[in-house]
């Protein structure tokens, strides 16, 4: 099947400068990411705070433009943002938020709302926009009498809700969900992940689902792709990564998602904080924090490699089975 969507070997780097006379100094947000979603499909980006996920999901969209290498939407290389090629697409790839406050205009009801981007694209005449949003109000579990709610009348559940039957009504292609549950009650997270999943299988969209929280990624994704400091350092099928993790920081991570049963992996604990993005150590970059490096991870950077089962891992001991299997 061909991917809706590809990223292949996209960078994006930031330069900034602290203070007049100061060098610019580079953040390599996203480092040469090869990704690909199929229609349909959930890819779960999954990492801590700077890690490059959110960068990522605007490459995906189109709304930043790598500085290398290059994003493609249904095979056709992405257009510049605020193009009129571009500003076409937006029909098809929509994005959901972390604050779903903050993405909603606290002035217009929440039918106002959903109806914004039918407008927009000019979808349908009056009475079939006011079906269309009765159909996405049902589909996202809101009450008909809420269409009239403004969005401080709403719980921060409920008005996830409206965000995202407001990015699903022009029926996109593919959905960009950044953090989309954080800052939900866990009872609400469960929920809202359930219903997305419903969602995708009636309507077919396609997910670039970012969260920093792996169980979560685990749920909803087909396809997982760990990043730490704007690279991928391992991704494939959710099964596989939790039943064996390579990677030491994939092995952390899941070390630390709770596990039912009595028997619990021990959980890794890393040293020291996430680093820098502007101070990205040599060689690989997780050697300072990882428990089994060896001398050469501190200057030379591990390239990814496919291995015999199909997952991708960017770490010079990926095939050492004594390290695998520890
Ligand atoms: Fe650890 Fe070396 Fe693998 Fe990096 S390349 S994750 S430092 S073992």
């Amino acid at each position: 099947m061909m991917p809706l969507l590809t990223l292949d070997e996209a960078s994006r780097v930031y330069r900034t400068r602290h203070g007049l006379f100061a060098r610019p100094s580079e953040v390599r947000a996203v480092d040469r990411v090869s990704l690909e979603i199929a229609p349909g499909r959930t890819l779960g980006i999954v990492g801590e705070s700077g890690c490059g996920k959110s960068t990522t999901g605007r490459l995906a969209l189109g709304l930043e433009v790598p500085d290398a290498g290059i994003v493609r939407f249904r095979n056709t290389a992405m257009p510049l943002p605020g193009t009129p090629a571009w500003r076409a697409l937006r029909r098809d790839m929509q994005l959901v938020f972390q604050d779903p406050l903050g993405a909603m205009d606290r002035r217009l009801t929440i039918a106002a709302q959903i109806a914004e981007p039918l407008e927009i694209h000019s979808v349908g005449d009056k009475t079939e926009r006011a079906d269309r949003v009765a159909q996405l109000l049902r589909d996202v579990g809101l009450r008909p009498d809420q269409a009239v709610r403004h969005p401080h009348e709403l719980s921060g559940g409920q008005r996830q809700r409206a965000v995202l039957a407001r990015a699903l009504a022009t029926k996109p292609a593919l959905l960009v969900c950044d953090e989309p549950i954080s800052a939900l009650d866990v009872s609400i997270q469960a929920q809202i992940v359930n219903m997305l999943a419903d969602i995708q299988a009636a309507s077919g969209v396609a997910m670039l689902f970012i969260s920093h929280d792996l169980k979560v990624i685990r749920q909803i994704s087909h396809q997982i792709a760990v990043m730490y400091l704007g690279r991928v350092v391992e991704r494939g099928d959710p099964d596989t990564i939790f039943a064996a993790p390579i990677h030491p920081y994939t092995r952390a991570l899941v070390s630390a998602v709770p596990t039912p049963g009595p028997r619990r992996r021990d959980r890794i604990v890393l040293a020291g904080e996430p680093p820098n993005p502007a101070q990205r150590p040599s060689g690989c970059a997780f050697h300072p924090r990882c428990p089994v490096a060896v001398a050469g991870c501190r200057h030379e950077d591990p390239p990814a490699r496919i291995l015999p089962d199909g997952r991708e891992v960017a770490c010079h001991l990926a095939e050492t089975p004594s390290w695998i299997a520890a």
